[in-house]
């Protein structure tokens, strides 16, 4: 038998792990274009794209309104550093602090990506720490929640909450404990030491787990009485995931804000930008003038991107897809032979698959692995967040017929993998 010729993605892929850090272990492939929703690798090969770069392809590949914005501000400034401004940045913060119905005195930092985003929400409440002091003395406790993921950088990964990306790495900034997310956890942790607490609305790398009913207005209502900070990650909820711009807007009573919120993942639809929103003006005087900074945050480019996604969502109301979508997928699923809870918030939806194999079985082939290896042979990307766990991100214009072709396909992508899976 004559060798078949290699394909363009295996050679590339050798170099890839001749060249690239391991962390990521190997790729899945090699992918050389994209348009709305579809991607190709390096084989030619087309996909329907359920994962939009993990949540952060909002508007899909190549929009073009997004590749015009870009392309032209690229042709007119491009990066300045924070020695300067520009009226993008000043636009995209009016617009984010509009958004989030925050009050006058409210202010925004620009970073480039969750992890950096979340650093400054650590930073500033460790500034609460010193600044308001609670009678039991200093606040020197974070607390955050069991299942969270707040990123991979020293501070953000203390915030994190999974050992297993903790430990490698100790000695972490100190002072934050990790609780269940229950309200008996809640009303056992928050107390006059506590200089913040920092919880996503829907814990999107655990696999899509929303909070108890009535946890998030429990715990503002605790924080607040307590003298420390509400911090809302939405670097993965944010920027219309979830079929409103923000996932709090669900969960606190009307009227109610928290006391920062930091974005990332789809604020700029694929150019790195993330964000701490800070509201009302004692929190945003927390930090002054050198005790945080940036050279890269907010530059035109970055800021140009982010207001065009957002002025996107907007005038094509992709929000309102986005609720009736989620609708379509979530009836699919629930009930879909082999797959047991759906939960679904707009475009984030995690599912969970039977695996009837014994312990070592499912550890030696994880099903999920598998599924997401037989979608991708039948052009879909899907993510697995665990053994059993898979989650779906798709671009706010994923349509209902593409919904409906990942729905038909995945009877037989489920059967493929266990087979896979078994063998
Ligand atoms: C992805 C994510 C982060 C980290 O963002 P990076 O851009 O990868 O640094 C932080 N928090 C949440 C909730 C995320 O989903």
């Amino acid at each position: 038998m004559t060798a078949l010729p290699q394909s363009a993605q295996t050679s590339l892929l050798r170099e890839y792990q001749e060249h690239l850090l391991g962390v990521f272990g190997t790729p899945q492939a090699v992918l050389v274009r994209g348009e709305g929703a579809r991607v190709w690798d390096a084989d030619g090969n087309a996909y329907l794209d359920f994962l939009g770069g993990i949540a952060v392809n909002a508007l899909g590949h190549a929009h073009p309104r997004w590749v015009q914005a870009v392309s032209e501000q690229a042709q007119t400034l491009g990066h300045i550093s924070n020695l300067f401004t520009s009226p993008q940045q000043i636009a995209l913060a009016e617009k984010l602090l509009e958004l989030a119905g925050a009050p006058g005195g409210s202010r925004v930092f620009f970073a480039n990506s969750g992890s950096e985003a979340n650093e400054a929400a650590f930073k500033l409440a460790r500034r609460q720490g010193r600044e308001n002091p609670g009678p039991l003395g200093p606040r020197s406790t974070v607390v955050a929640v069991d299942g969270s993921f707040h990123g991979r950088t020293m501070g953000s990964l203390a915030l994190t909450a999974k050992a297993a990306y903790r430990e490698p790495f100790e000695p972490l900034p100190g002072g934050v404990v990790h609780i269940a997310p229950t309200v008996e956890a809640l009303e056992g942790a928050i107390d006059d030491g506590v200089s913040a607490l920092i919880v996503e609305p829907v814990r999107g790398e655990q696999g899509v787990h929303a909070l108890p009913d009535g946890w998030l207005q429990r715990a503002r209502e605790l924080t607040r009485e307590h003298g420390a900070l509400l911090i809302l990650d939405e670097v993965q909820t944010g920027i219309g995931r979830t079929g409103q711009w923000f996932a709090f807007t669900e969960q606190l009573a009307p009227g109610e804000l928290p006391d920062a919120i930091t974005l990332a993942k789809g604020l700029g639809a694929g150019f790195p930008i993330g964000a701490m929103i800070t509201v009302g003006s004692e929190v945003s005087g927390l930090l002054s003038a050198g005790q945080h900074g940036t050279t890269f945050g907010g530059n035109p480019l970055a800021t140009a991107a982010a207001l065009a996604t957002l002025q996107i969502i907007e005038d094509d109301d992709l929000m309102s897809n986005v609720r009736s979508v989620s609708k379509v997928l979530t009836d699919g699923l629930t009930g879909m032979q082999d797959v047991t809870t759906v939960r679904a918030h707009g475009f984030l939806i995690g599912f969970d698959v039977t695996d009837e194999r014994d312990a070592e079985a499912q550890a030696s082939a994880p099903l999920g692995a598998a599924v997401v290896a037989a979608a991708r042979s039948a052009g879909f990307l899907l993510n697995a967040t665990g053994p059993t766990t898979i989650r779906l991100a798709p671009p706010l214009i994923v349509s209902q017929a593409q919904a409906e072709d990942l729905l038909a396909a995945l009877p037989e992508i489920l059967d493929q993998a266990r087979q896979a899976a078994n063998a």
